[in-house]
């Protein structure tokens, strides 16, 4: 499988689409997953171009993981979490939806179940101030 620049991903890299944006770089962007999974749900995006995990050049890798642990500690922090989830699909059979490499980072609460994947869409005031929040504790 080749990977296909059109990928919704890869368009709000570009700008052409907008994201409550958590941080920016050359390398990476940071951003509220709008259908989260349980709240303070962020998704860290490598902007090198690969489908996902399996295609990726290591390099890209070995800069991106050191970013998705620091977006980690400070999604813990912003939203008092127990736990934190990190995960990353990879094709659609196992999951994948968008198909530009990333890594979903899902805060973990006591006794409350994680939600569906991609399933209900967040409220855009409550995803902006978690943004605010998660990129003032980085
Ligand atoms: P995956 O299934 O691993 O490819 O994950 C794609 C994720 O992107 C899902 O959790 C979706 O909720 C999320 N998502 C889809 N479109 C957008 C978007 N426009 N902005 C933010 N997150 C999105």
């Amino acid at each position: 499988m080749t990977y296909d620049a059109s990928n919704i991903f890869a368009k709000i890299i570009r700008g052409e689409l907008p994201a409550h944006k958590v941080y920016e770089d050359g390398q990476a962007l940071v951003m509220m997953d709008i259908f989260p999974q349980s709240r303070g749900h962020v998704l860290v995006i490598p902007k090198a171009q690969s489908r996902n995990l399996l295609d990726a050049d290591p390099a890209a890798l070995s800069a991106v993981i050191p970013l998705v642990q620091k977006v980690a500690q400070a999604v813990k922090q912003v939203t008092g979490a127990d736990g934190i989830r990190l995960a990353q699909f990879n094709e659609a059979p196992a999951g994948q939806t968008v198909f530009h490499l990333h890594f979903h980072i899902i805060p973990v609460y006591e006794g409350v179940p994680i939600g569906a994947h991609a399933g209900g869409r967040a409220d855009d005031a409550e995803l902006a101030a978690l943004a605010g929040e998660i990129a003032a504790a980085l």
